[in-house]
């Protein structure tokens, strides 16, 4: 087996970008290229113990600064929060979000690999981490880079079209949200409200440098 296949084969398929680079395959190869192999804080001591096999190296600790590490877990949307602004879907990797503009989103939990990266993102903090079972979580991080190189490398036209391959699968999830949209009770102007307190709190937070007793103090007296 080609070298990069080899290191591939011992990284954790998270597709996080955690190791500073897009995903698994482009971290193999980069390592292939010389970068050092300590970098994949996920995969954790197992993961560099086997790259030192296959390098015949011996670089004893993972390299936390590429930190935190990540657990068996996946996501879930908060639906009665969700705001439908697709912030999420543009940052998962492997497409695992489907929903449409001012639309409930929902998380495809086969394809989920707990990455985490959708969930700075979403304005109103409506995006929870649950813990999963090993097989789960394997069963979706085994899939994903089949689903990473379909949304980096396929224009949209190419990508329906590969997709409709799925479409008895594609029907259920949809049958399933569109139940989902049409059952909840969404109040709009909550949410926003939330939304705009959420920011405010990003911002003076990291801008003014306030303590988080001192933005609630602005934001309730603001909503006086
Ligand atoms: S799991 Fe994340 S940190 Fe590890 S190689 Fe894949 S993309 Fe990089
Ligand atoms: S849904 Fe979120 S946690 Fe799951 S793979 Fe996509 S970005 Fe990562
Ligand atoms: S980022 Fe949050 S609010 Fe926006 S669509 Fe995704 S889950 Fe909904």
């Amino acid at each position: 087996m080609e070298l990069i296949n080899l290191i591939h084969k011992e990284l954790p398929q998270i597709q996080c970008g955690r190791c500073d680079t897009p995903g698994c395959k482009q971290y193999a190869q980069a390592i292939v290229d010389g970068d050092p192999h300590d970098r994949c804080v996920p995969g954790g001591e197992k993961t560099l113990k086997n790259l030192n096999t296959i390098l015949k190296k011996n670089i004893k600790k993972v390299d936390i600064e590429y930190g935190p590490t990540i657990k068996e877990q996946k996501v879930s949307i908060i639906e009665e929060e969700c705001i439908g602004c697709k912030k999420c879907i543009d940052a998962c990797p492997v497409d695992a979000i489907v929903g449409s503009a001012n639309m409930m989103h929902s998380i495809i939990n086969d394809i989920c690999t707990g990455c985490e990266l959708c969930i700075e993102p979403c304005p109103v903090d409506c995006i929870e981490i649950v813990s999963t079972s090993t097989k789960s979580i394997k069963k979706a991080r085994d899939a994903s880079q089949y689903f990473f190189d379909l949304k980096e490398s396929l224009s949209s036209d190419r990508k329906r079209s590969k997709l409709k391959n799925f479409s008895d699968e594609n029907l259920n999830i949809s049958k399933t949200i569109n139940t989902q949209i049409t059952n909840r009770n969404i109040d709009k102007s909550k949410n926003l409200k939330n939304m705009q307190i959420h920011i405010a709190q990003k911002d003076l937070k990291s801008i003014h440098e306030l303590t988080d007793d001192a933005v609630n103090d602005l934001i309730e007296k603001k909503s006086d």
